[in-house]
């Protein structure tokens, strides 16, 4: 091997000026060129995913420059770290999550209110049990709570006669 070598540098007058022209040709300065290209290249697209991420994540557009910025200059180490810090969650999806949870609260919390003290109070209350108001009927017939306003039991057909005690206080 070492004898090889030896032949191969005996061959060439000077085996070191062949290497000083290689890093002088042309070649090489297209692989340096082509090297600072695809640096470039990939810290532009650690910023540009970075900046595509945070916009889905995070709501202030300070804490997203600075997350487009760390991108930029740490590049890939960046891109790294803001994988570890990000928002885990998509603002759409957060936004959505909010917005069930909130008809979930509507839907548990009832409507029905009492439309005189505010109370949360069930559909088929008779009477608001805050109050005391008259908030429903009874039928007559078949004893279940009827609306104000209905002039008729839905569910057994019985007619309801029209006096008003809704809203007057009882007991
Ligand atoms: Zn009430
Ligand atoms: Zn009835």
């Amino acid at each position: 091997m070492l004898d090889r070598l030896l032949v191969a540098a005996s061959d060439s007058t000077d085996p070191f000026g062949s290497i000083k022209d290689f890093f002088h040709s042309s070649t090489w300065h297209f692989v340096v060129l082509m090297f600072w290209f695809f640096l470039v290249v990939v810290w532009l697209s650690c910023a540009y995913w970075v900046f595509k991420d945070a916009r889905r994540r995070i709501d202030d557009r300070i804490v997203i420059v600075v997350a487009v910025l760390t991108g930029l200059v740490f590049g890939p180490f960046g891109l790294f770290v803001y994988a570890i810090l990000r928002p885990p969650e998509y603002l759409e999806d957060a936004r959505e999550r909010e917005l069930e949870l909130r008809m979930l609260e509507l839907r548990l919390d009832g409507e029905e209110h009492c439309p005189f003290c505010k109370t949360p109070v069930k559909d088929d209350y008779l009477v608001c049990p805050h109050c005391m108001r008259r908030l429903r009927e009874v039928c007559s017939s078949c004893h279940r709570p009827v609306e104000p306003g209905w002039r008729i039991c839905p569910y057994c057909e019985r007619q309801i006669p029209q006096e008003q005690t809704f809203g007057l206080e009882i007991g």
